[in-house]
């Protein structure tokens, strides 16, 4: 029996939507689909992918300014100027960004841009951090820890719940085990197990579980059919060359046509893939222009 006071379901239609920013939830009938690079790197880069994604099945741009890096000496990620990027090009596609929060110091800045607060796998259990993040009103996407439990796992939603904030989006992002063919393994029976346990959403990362991108999007599929409230992948204009996590960057395209791909998945569990109208969009009032081309650029 799990003591998650907060985070269990009260009876067995007891769900809770999460609202994100700009209409897009996660939660609902309609599927959630994030994407968006590893970390933000440039101005161009958030240009090229601000501009493509801001049509058809993705919902929200993901993009790390602090990174968690596993050595001090690879790119830490560009902070502050980083999230003016993101701010940017929440402004040029109508898409709201989410993007991670490593320490308590960083919170005011990261929730003065961002629209979602994301703890990453190795903050799961950093306690300090989920207090504080409970008294924040933005949504927190909190990420498995690379060997958390599923006790473990809701418990430390149940601490930023317990401390006052009632937006919490779970994500399931693969688990460290025996066989390195893959990077982690994206527990789907985690994913099945958690939707009947709590209301709160869950979605799935298969980037960071794969590790590959060409099994990315098998792996997407497989976790909206399995009952996942979304997914979240990452990409890049030129995946062989991001700076962080390339060996399992998607291209631009290939995002667009894997949230296509969802469309039908989301139909046979009885949810829904929208597209982002963000038409209104290309009035805004700088750079109009390229807005319009940007806009006419994406094929779906
Ligand atoms: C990320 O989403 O960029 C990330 C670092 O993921 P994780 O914390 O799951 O490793
Ligand atoms: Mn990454």
């Amino acid at each position: 029996m799990i003591e998650a006071r907060l985070a269990s379901k009260s009876q067995a239609q007891h769900k809770t939507t999460v609202h994100i920013g700009n209409g897009v939830t996660c939660g609902g009938t309609e599927i959630l689909v994030v994407a968006g690079p590893c970390s933000v790197e440039s101005a161009a880069q958030m240009d090229k992918v601000s501009a493509k994604l801001s049509r058809g099945g993705i919902h929200a741009l993901r993009g790390g300014v602090f990174k968690p890096r596993t050595s001090p000496y690879a790119f830490q990620g560009l902070g502050e100027e980083g999230l003016i990027l993101l701010e940017q090009a929440r402004a040029l596609s109508g898409m709201p960004i989410i993007t991670e929060v490593m320490s308590i110091e960083q919170i005011d800045l990261v929730a003065r841009y961002a629209d979602v607060l994301q703890v990453g796998s190795r903050n799961m259990q950093n306690f300090e951090l989920l207090k504080a993040l409970g008294h924040q009103t933005k949504p927190i996407l909190l990420k498995r820890g690379l060997s958390a439990t599923i006790e473990e796992f809701l418990m430390a939603a149940e601490y930023i719940l317990s401390n006052g904030n009632p937006n919490v989006i779970l994500c399931e992002r693969g688990i460290r085990s025996f066989d390195g063919f893959t990077r982690n393994v994206l527990d789907l029976g985690a994913v099945a197990a958690l939707k009947q346990i709590t209301h709160l959403p869950i979605i799935a990362d298969p980037s960071h579980a794969a590790g590959k991108h060409e099994l990315v999007a098998d792996l997407a599929r497989a976790a909206i059919a399995c009952g996942a409230d979304g997914v979240m992948v990452e990409c890049h204009p030129e995946p062989e060359k991001s700076v962080s996590d390339a060996r399992q960057a998607l291209s631009l395209d290939e995002a667009l046509s894997l949230a296509e791909s969802l469309r039908a998945v989301a139909g046979v569990v009885g949810r829904k893939l929208n597209k982002n109208d963000n038409s209104h969009f290309s009035s805004f009032p700088f750079g109009h222009n390229s807005v319009k081309l940007r806009s006419a650029s994406v094929s779906l």
